[in-house]
């Protein structure tokens, strides 16, 4: 079953120091959530973790099923199965969504055993119908020209294609009207199994109402300093995070 587990991790960006030590450990079945004000590191997390060059890693270990994740290339990490849906995803110009997503599934594939072409098709019309989403944005350039709301549904709809092992979801919930949120939350709880594991990063408790989380931290200034269950994102949406602060005397 799947293991991913980060222990210590310290990552730089220009120099400067943004995470300051992360441990966390997410089994296949879990939802984890990392809550956090602006500026706290979260998406430093998320990139470190990808394996974004502008992100140096300093110290600490990330393993996922035993295998050393801080050794591999970013290709290689998507091969092994991490997915990040992005806070801000990026736009290619002249590369149609549809073709994006089938050379990332091949990709993740031995030479050899492709997708069939129409195979891809029905999996992709499928998913597609599932969230909702236009037909005709499959031949449309990857984002270029895509609402705040379609991207965030685009990226779930490479999730569901590409069935990673661990999730990272960076505030997919932004930008969301309520209609979105719920296509956006059927579509991750669609894919929970217990041979995946979730890490939804978000700012707001609301998605967390859809998508059930098992556990709840609390990031701050690159550390998770608090852990809880679904309570924790309730008490936060209520009280903001100045308690958390005076409780673990934390001075900004
Ligand atoms: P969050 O996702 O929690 O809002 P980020 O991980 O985006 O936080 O940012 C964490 C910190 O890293 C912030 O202080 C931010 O200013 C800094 N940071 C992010 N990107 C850069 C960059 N390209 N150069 C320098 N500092 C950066
Ligand atoms: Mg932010
Ligand atoms: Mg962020």
């Amino acid at each position: 079953s799947t293991k991913f587990v980060i222990e210590g991790l310290k990552s730089t960006i220009e120099g400067k120091e943004i995470l300051k030590g992360i441990n966390l450990e997410i089994k296949g079945g879990e939802i984890h959530a990392i809550m956090g004000p602006n500026g706290t590191g979260k998406s430093t997390l998320a990139s470190t973790l990808m394996g974004h060059p502008k992100y140096e890693v300093t110290a600490g270990k990330v393993t996922l099923n035993d295998e050393d994740v801080l050794e591999m290339a970013v290709d290689e990490r998507a091969r092994a199965g991490l997915f990040l849906a992005m806070q801000y995803p990026s736009e290619i110009a002249g590369v149609t969504n549809s073709d994006f997503l089938r050379s990332a599934i091949n990709a993740r594939r031995e030479e050899g055993n492709e997708i069939s072409l129409i195979k891809f098709i029905r999996q992709m019309e499928s998913k597609m119908k599932e969230l909702e989403m236009n037909p005709e944005f499959a031949h449309r350039y990857l984002n270029e020209g895509f609402s705040g709301g379609e991207k965030k549904r685009n990226e779930i709809l490479q999730m569901m294609l590409l069935e990673p092992k661990i999730v990272i979801l960076d505030e997919i919930d932004s930008g969301l009207d309520i209609d979105a949120l719920k296509i956006v939350a059927n579509g991750v709880n669609a894919m929970r199994s217990e041979e995946r594991g979730f890490l939804i990063i978000t700012h707001y408790q609301r998605l967390l109402n859809y998508v059930k989380p098992d556990f709840v931290h609390v990031m701050m200034q690159g550390r998770i300093v608090k852990s809880g269950g679904p309570e924790l994102a309730e008490r936060l949406e209520a009280e903001g995070y100045d308690w958390v602060k005076e409780e673990l005397g934390i001075v900004d």
